[in-house]
């Protein structure tokens, strides 16, 4: 019995990839040097994996920036406005299509299904595919060169990587398979010529289909593959849910069938268990939890494995995590700050690892081999359940009597319109911005001081109120309707309010990528959830002192904190958005008796948690929605709730979304290039709505023009009276003068919208 591994984070022990390529970015660091640079931490990577005791290794999973993106450039597949001209793709290309540059709109970038990472977006759309390298081929040799480890080059299928491009429709399917098949053939043969026993191919789409149609390609793809590389053996990986085809699935022509045991409702043992596994293939068994941050009950994972020992011979089980460790930080080793009970209930990558180097070696020798290291992890496991901090009597009364907690605002939206529009007289197409103004370095520094002490929580506050008092001048100046303070005092728009309620932990270093560099940090929910003080209103109400206009409060809500933390397991993930919930409700209560209107409460990552499996998303939705009701439902109907969400695929939730019955919502629009908008041409959505009108995840400023022909287009379907204008999103990550120039043609662009509508 072996031990795998699917992927390791990129992003290292402190986020030195992503130093190394912010750096080149901002022109600090030569190509020569970021090549080195990332060739170190790769090479790192590779050997913390052996030493920890990693069989099979992962190559090829490191990336630049994503592994969708190397894919697409790989096989040349690089939209027509990047002026690229074929051949390898320049690193300079490669970041373009990824961040844009002043030419051309960077590509689209989406969920990775429904983890909290994204991936660019391949565009089929004029491609011509063709093979530019061997990046699998290069990553394969240099494991084997430097470190003399026989790595598995790790790939995302055909099936998987086309069916999240776009630029194709769905009868174009096979067309497209035959395109990338003869490349996915090349870097195969190339790979297997090179020695390479095993390949791993990624296709975790086949947890989400059941389409007979796409599985007869799925199957055709494998028999091509299988002919044109008979000496290679590929393991196909699954994550992320049950396969429901699974005798399909198990039947295709490859030599291993990886699945996941944590993530599936129990149906992939279910399927085992009924159709047995075929006796000629390995079975990646993905038994530790790549996407949680908890020790693993491994009494009850070798009971597991001991069941899917009845049906594979134990050498052909290899354990590994249920999917790549990139949804978890590198390593628990630094946490030292960390009550004792909940660090010792931990398991960051590397324990991940450790955790499937001893199933493995009790695999093979026997559970009384590593009976010290079972008790070890009982004992820890136990020790975080009987914490205090875990059993919070007021949080669960509250539970308790749940059904008798408001969800619902007194009055229905049309009279709540009313009473608001006679309050806020607001312009015909009010302009807004999402919340946040751009974390400057000086922003970021100033809170490292206050973090290390160096300077006086006075000190600090008299800072953040100096740039709220600076942005309010400058929203005031360029004229916009409705104000934000900013979010000077936060880093993150989850961990903020983590820090300050109950029931949170913060990790010194437990970073996980989010999209190319960009990082979070998500707080652990281990205990009860309390709000104990007001966590904003003192900011807010400071913002509000200086301006006449309204300026909104902002709060994010219990679903994106939920959904952006790292959650117990000890409770059901309703029942802690309940607790959020009804904590947020404390303080949206607090912002209105502090004379704040108009609060917005975020919920950015309402989507990502959909189950991958469509039969399970209404039961999802439903409690989502009355957590975000439960959150805002008690204040007058005067008060104005805004939410924002930051994806536009919308068509498919647009009934939940109405159901959160917000008066106000702003979405972003412009990376998906108007696809959103043709949601509403079905369906008549009552309520106020912003779509954004630019880009805020590129440095380019967009022109009025431009911004005007996103306002015609929302306004053929959507009418001006519920319209607002707003960016795509917060504009934390641009610098001051890209956010005030892109504002102010906004603001032009509605003056001259004003005049038509
Ligand atoms: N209010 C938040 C901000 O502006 C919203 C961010 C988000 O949606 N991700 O930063
Ligand atoms: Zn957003």
């Amino acid at each position: 019995m072996k031990s795998g591994n699917l992927g390791y984070p990129r992003i290292g022990r402190n986020r030195e990839w992503k130093k190394a390529l912010e750096a080149c970015w901002a022109g600090k660091l030569n190509e020569e040097a970021l090549h080195a640079e990332l060739k170190a931490i790769r090479l790192g990577h590779l050997k913390k994996q052996r030493e920890l005791g990693i069989d099979i290794i992962p190559v090829g999973d490191f990336t630049y920036y994503d592994h969708i993106l190397d894919l697409s450039a790989m096989f040349g597949i690089i939209p027509a406005r990047f002026g690229y001209k074929g051949g390898a793709v320049d690193l300079a290309t490669y970041f373009a299509v990824a961040r844009g540059n002043r030419e051309a709109a960077a590509s689209e970038m989406t969920k990775w299904f429904n983890t909290n990472y994204h991936y660019i977006v391949p565009e089929l759309t004029g491609a011509r595919p063709v093979l530019t390298g061997n990046r699998l081929l290069d990553a394969y040799r240099e494991a084997k060169a430097e470190l003399g480890i026989e790595g598995r080059p790790v790939l995302v299928g055909p099936y998987t990587y086309l069916k999240l491009a776009k630029g194709y429709g769905p009868e174009e399917l096979a067309g497209w398979i035959d395109r990338l098949l003869p490349l996915y053939g090349q870097v195969l043969c190339e790979l297997e010529a090179e020695g390479a026993e095993w390949v791993q191919m990624d296709e975790p789409m086949l947890a989400a289909t059941s389409d007979k149609g796409e599985l007869a390609q799925v199957v055709r793809i494998y028999e091509t593959l299988a002919k044109e590389t008979p000496k290679l053996k590929l393991m196909l990986q699954t994550y992320f849910e049950s396969v429901d085809a699974y005798e399909t699935v198990a039947s295709l022509p490859v030599h291993g069938i990886g699945l996941d045991f944590v993530h599936d409702g129990g149906r992939n043992l279910t399927a085992v268990r009924t159709h047995g596994f075929p006796a000629d293939k390995t079975l990646g068994a993905g038994l530790i939890d790549g996407r949680a941050i908890w020790r693993a009950d491994l009494k009850m994972k070798l009971d597991t494995l001991a069941e899917l020992g009845e049906f594979v011979a134990a050498d052909r089980l290899v354990v590994q995590p249920s999917c790549s460790l990139l949804h978890v930080p590198a390593s628990v080793a630094e946490e030292t700050a960390l009550k004792p009970e909940l660090r010792g209930a931990l398991a960051f990558a590397d324990e991940k690892l450790a955790e499937l180097a001893l199933l493995a070696k009790a695999g093979r020798l026997g559970e009384s081999a590593v009976a010290a290291e079972l008790d070890g992890a009982a004992r820890s496991r136990r020790a975080l359940a009987q914490s205090p901090s875990r059993n919070r009597a007021q949080v669960q009364a509250q539970i308790a009597s749940l059904s008798s907690q408001p969800d619902r605002r007194a009055d229905l939206f049309e009279a709540r319109k009313e009473k608001q529009r006679e309050r806020w007289n607001l312009p015909l197409l009010p302009t807004t911005t999402i919340g946040s103004f751009p974390q400057t370095p000086e922003v970021r520094s100033a809170r490292q001081k206050w973090r290390k002490g160096e300077w006086s929580n006075e000190r600090y506050d008299a800072f953040v109120r100096e740039q709220i008092r600076r942005w309010i001048g400058i929203q005031t100046e360029l004229g916009l309707d409705v104000l934000v303070h900013g979010e000077f005092e936060r880093n993150d728009m989850v961990e903020f309010f983590g820090e300050k309620l109950e029931g949170f932990a913060f990790t010194a270093n437990g970073w996980v990528q989010s999209y190319g560099s960009r990082c979070v940090k998500p707080p652990i929910i281990y205990g009860d959830v309390e709000l104990p003080a007001p966590m904003t209103v003192a900011e807010t109400v400071y913002a509000q002192s200086l301006t006449e206009k309204p300026v909104k409060g902002m709060l994010t809500g219990p679903i994106t904190i939920l959904n952006w933390s790292f959650v117990r397991d000890d409770k059901s993930r309703e029942e802690v958005a309940y607790q959020i919930a009804l904590a947020l409700r404390s303080e949206v209560e607090a912002l209105e008796a502090a004379g704040i209107g108009m609060i917005q409460v975020d919920e950015p990552a309402l989507r990502e948690g959909l189950p991958l499996k469509r039969e399970q998303w209404q039961a999802y939705l439903d409690w989502a929605v009355r957590a975000f009701r439960i959150s805002t439902a008690t204040v007058q109907s005067e008060t104005q709730i805004h939410t924002h969400m930051c994806y536009s695929e919308f068509h498919d939730i647009i009934d939940s979304i109405s159901a959160l019955d917000a008066d106000v919502i702003s979405i972003e629009t412009s990376r998906s290039h108007g696809e959103l908008v043709s949601s509403f041409e079905a369906y008549t959505y009552d309520k106020g709505i912003g779509l954004g009108v630019y880009d805020i995840h590129s440095p380019r400023v967009p022109n009025a023009e431009e911004m005007g022909a996103m306002i015609d287009r929302a306004l053929r379907v959507l009418d001006p009276a519920q319209f607002w204008i707003n960016p795509d999103c917060g504009l934390k990550t641009r610098k001051d003068e890209e956010t005030i120039d892109s504002l102010r043609n906004m603001v032009q662009a509605t003056e001259r919208a004003r005049e038509k509508y």
